[in-house]
């Protein structure tokens, strides 16, 4: 089962995303791309696409919500998307993820949506026919887990 967010995208298509203007000046260390970004007040710039209108949905974002997601920008995102957490993801409800599938149709995650992960980071040596014994002949590392949209 492949990470939730991977088939969601619901929060870059519910919240404005608005940063620090300084996260998109590359003078002062900045990544996010400028012209993918809007100016807001005095010391805010906000991802194209979140700033006003009732259907905010950021341009980096490719997506059909709750079918597949990616964010094109994913390593340079600001720091305002890296801090919405996946409801559950690490044992906590996030409010944010959970309104944000609500508005869009979608469940709130359930501990269910994270049983796969549990048993990646059980399997020692990444292979998915044994129980990891120690003579099970595996000698593979685990297979790394997929980083999610938002978070
Ligand atoms: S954080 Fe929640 S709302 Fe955002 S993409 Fe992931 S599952 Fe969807
Ligand atoms: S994670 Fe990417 S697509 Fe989503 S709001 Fe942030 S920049 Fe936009």
């Amino acid at each position: 089962m492949p990470h939730p967010c991977l088939s969601c995208g619901a929060c870059c298509a519910h919240y404005r995303v608005s940063f620090h203007w300084s996260e998109a000046e590359p003078a002062l260390g900045g990544t996010v791309p400028a012209a993918l970004t809007v100016p807001l007040r005095s010391h805010e710039r906000a991802m194209r696409g979140t700033a006003g209108g009732d259907k905010p949905r950021c341009v980096a974002l490719d997506a059909d919500i709750g079918r597949y997601s990616r964010c094109t920008i994913h390593p340079v995102r600001p720091q305002a998307c890296r801090d919405v957490p996946a409801s559950l993801e690490f044992g906590l409800p996030s409010r944010q993820c959970d309104n944000a599938r609500i508005a869009h149709g979608l469940p709130p995650l359930t501990p269910a949506d994270w049983i796969w992960r549990e048993a990646a980071a059980n399997d020692r040596d990444g292979n998915p026919r044994d129980d990891d014994a120690p003579n099970d002949g595996g000698a593979r590392p685990p297979p790394a887990l997929p980083p999610p949209i938002a978070a």
